[in-house]
């Protein structure tokens, strides 16, 4: 009778201990060792003395964190926080600043800049266009314009002849989604219009740019591993019990985070886009490239909300990382049946005084960890973003950075740089972060 009570006894710890053991986070396994750390910039807002489309609308960096005339400096930074891939992107207003006329110098300091951060041991991932372009392009119409597309490829040929050899990681375009939305159909970005065909046309023409440079740039280098960065969010109904609220969420994360992807690998619709028409389109990824940054709630009228009952402002942005999580378990299936590679290409948190921060590196990070070891085939994390910088509209109100414009490392940076040394987040550090990540800022 002992005997039976003792087996009963040792039974229901066994199952508690699971019970409990399914609650709590497993052991997560290291990160592999070629794994790719990084940080991610755009040169507007880093580099300094930039006069492009955006200038000439009066959103003007001015001189920015000087990224140019520190980028030794910002090298070692990188190297010493542990970093070894750094994506940035080339400026065109720099490179071609009038119709044809090509800066041979700035072609040549971006070559020294990839020769600066190779003999560092950092790997470059060059981002071809993000956000900005050269004045005489705004004026023939910006991408509304078909012949921007062909402008955007004689770009592309000159930067990848001149840079081709020492660059493997390319991104066409920096979130296309986003730009078209921004500048053509909420009006808040240069040339600041509110006009949905306008935007439809934009994103044709910038997905028409993406395929056709995605087909150039493999004529110059059969060997580049050519993509494009996707915003992607975790869209959750704002009222849970409310089916028009789930339609509408469900709705939103297929336009915004699939609907590219559908198209690109023919496994499904476009809605509410119509690209399917566009040449070169199908399969002209190499990697998926994703940036993601909050869950946005969803409302049956399609207000997308970033937090509790706030007006959508990304200031307002709600942490999630177990969507995070979500994303990448998607991702995953895209990639793995194709043997792609998935790369987390931005993901970062305004925080003025770094107070959130470092716990929202943590728990994403260790997200990762979690798709890792659910095997999806993630090569990179890189964190948005290296200093404080300009953020377009916001312009210098917004801090992002891991160190400050003065290059003083904040408390995130060292953390970052703890992780990448151990090759894992640790559950100690978890520990420290609040066990609902629900907080804004
Ligand atoms: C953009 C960056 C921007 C960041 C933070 C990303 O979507 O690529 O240029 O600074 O978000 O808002």
């Amino acid at each position: 009778m002992i005997y039976v009570f003792r087996c009963l006894i040792f039974f229901l710890v066994l199952a508690l201990s699971a019970c409990h053991q399914s609650t709590a986070l497993s052991p997560l396994h290291p990160f592999p060792a070629a794994f790719h750390w990084g940080v991610t910039t755009a040169a507007y807002q880093n580099e300094g003395g930039i006069r492009n489309d955006w200038t000439a609308a009066g959103v003007d960096a001015g001189m920015a964190v000087e990224h140019r005339r520190r980028f030794g400096e910002d090298v070692e930074q990188m190297h010493r926080m542990g970093i070894n891939t750094y994506r940035f992107s080339i400026e065109w207003a720099l490179v071609e600043p009038k119709a044809g006329q090509w800066k041979t110098q700035e072609l040549a300091r971006y070559a020294q800049q990839i020769h600066q951060l190779k003999q560092a041991g950092i790997e470059p991932m060059v981002t071809l266009w993000h956000f900005t372009q050269p004045e005489w392009v705004a004026r023939q119409g910006g991408w509304q314009n078909p012949q921007t597309v062909l402008a955007y490829l004689r770009y592309v040929e000159t930067v990848v002849k001149a840079l081709g050899p020492d660059v493997r990681w390319w991104l066409t375009l920096n979130e296309p989604m986003v730009y078209a939305i921004m500048t053509h159909y909420k009006g808040k970005w240069p040339p600041f219009h509110h006009a949905r065909a306008e935007m439809d046309q934009v994103l044709v023409n910038l997905l028409s740019a993406h395929a056709q440079a995605y087909a150039l740039i493999h004529r110059l280098d059969p060997d580049a591993k050519v993509s494009l960065a996707q915003s992607q969010a975790h869209f959750v109904p704002w009222r849970k019990w409310h089916p028009g609220d789930w339609l509408a969420s469900w709705g939103y994360g297929q336009a915004y985070n699939y609907s590219l992807w559908n198209t690109i690998f023919q496994t499904g619709s476009s809605f509410p886009f119509n690209w399917s028409e566009i040449p070169g389109l199908p399969n002209s990824l190499d990697w998926l490239a994703i940036n993601y940054y909050a869950r946005y709630y969803i409302t049956l009228q399609g207000q997308p909300l970033a937090n509790q009952g706030e007006p959508a402002n990304y200031l307002k942005r709600e942490a999630d990382p177990e969507g995070f999580y979500q994303l990448m378990l998607t991702a995953g299936k895209y990639a793995k049946p194709r043997q792609l590679p998935v790369f987390i290409t931005e993901n970062g948190w305004a925080d003025d005084q770094d107070r959130q921060r470092p716990c929202y590196l943590l728990t994403h990070l260790a997200q990762v960890q979690r798709a890792l070891q659910a095997g999806v085939p993630i090569q990179g994390y890189l964190h948005w973003t290296l200093t404080d910088n300009f953020e377009w509209t916001e312009g210098f109100n917004v801090s992002f950075g891991l160190l400050d414009t003065q290059r003083h490392w904040k408390h995130s940076a060292y953390v970052y740089q703890d992780v990448i040394r151990q090759r894992q987040v640790s559950q100690t550090q978890l520990a420290e972060c609040p066990p609902s990540m629900r907080y804004s800022n």
